[in-house]
């Protein structure tokens, strides 16, 4: 990997968990429910809630390493385990129109991108696309929300909405490794008006969660098909389901590949 030395740089220092605290306070406007617990609260995350979120986050994101570990699949680095508030907050902010949320989780998602020094240069992020019917369900593409809010923080504009679905596929709820590797085949494509802007380039990819790997698999096939460079991925979360997958500091990127 040209780039992998990243990881074993000194990063820049992550911000303090409180952060999160301050972030959600940002929003001052109305009082409304807690997006956890359901109290009362002005702003998106009660105090109490968001100690929580604070206490799941990793204290440095994590590589992490599904097992089986799919061929083609990115290093990945996730920010917290997917589990309790944070998938609470995650299927609020997708499913339930919670979309105040979109500063808190920006910054849960700025994390392993700071903790990497990403995107750096002329570096792309890129989020893996919302299927057709999600989009239709929802009304917009929450991911590429996420990822503009984490990268525009950082004083980068370079996020890239270039991958489409091109077919329609099964949800991948309940679906083991292989089953979703199956369903997934061919089902992204870069859009053909990003083709040459990533011919080349460095990209880093966004997902809101790694479970098998099988989505960052597709996406990352749809952008070397095309001549990017997909070296890295970064998730709010990543499943622990796995046995012996494996969760560690990055020190470094090198070998990490599957
Ligand atoms: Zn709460």
């Amino acid at each position: 990997m040209s780039r992998g030395a990243a990881g074993s740089r000194p990063g820049p220092r992550l911000r303090p968990l409180g952060h999160l605290l301050w972030v959600s306070l940002l929003d001052l406007a109305l009082p409304g429910r807690c997006a956890a617990c359901g109290e009362p609260v002005i702003g998106a995350l009660c105090h109490r809630c968001t100690d929580f979120l604070a206490g799941q986050l990793w204290t440095q994101p994590r590589v992490t390493r599904p097992d089986p570990c799919p061929p083609g699949l990115p290093v990945v680095v996730a920010a917290a385990p997917y589990a309790g508030i944070l998938r609470m907050l995650l299927t609020a902010y997708k499913d339930d129109d919670r979309r105040d949320l979109l500063p808190l989780l920006g910054a849960v998602l700025r994390r392993p991108l700071t903790a990497l020094g990403r995107p750096a240069g002329d570096e792309l992020v890129v989020p893996v696309p919302s299927s057709r019917a999600a989009v239709r369900r929802r009304g917009d593409s929450p991911l590429l929300a996420l990822a503009r809010e984490a990268v525009g923080a950082l004083g980068h504009d370079g996020v890239a909405d270039a991958l489409h679905p091109v077919r329609r596929v099964a949800d991948q709820a309940g679906l083991g490794h292989q089953a979703r590797a199956g369903n997934l085949a061919g089902a992204y494509s870069v859009r053909p008006a990003a083709r040459a802007l990533l011919s080349g380039r460095p990209v880093v990819l966004v997902d809101d969660v790694v479970t098998t790997g099988a989505t960052l698999v597709e996406a990352a096939r749809a952008l070397r098909a095309v001549g990017a460079r997909v070296e890295v991925a970064v998730t709010l979360a990543a499943t622990q389901r796995q046995p012996r997958g494996t969760t560690r500091a990055p020190r470094s990127l090198e070998g990490e590949e599957c």
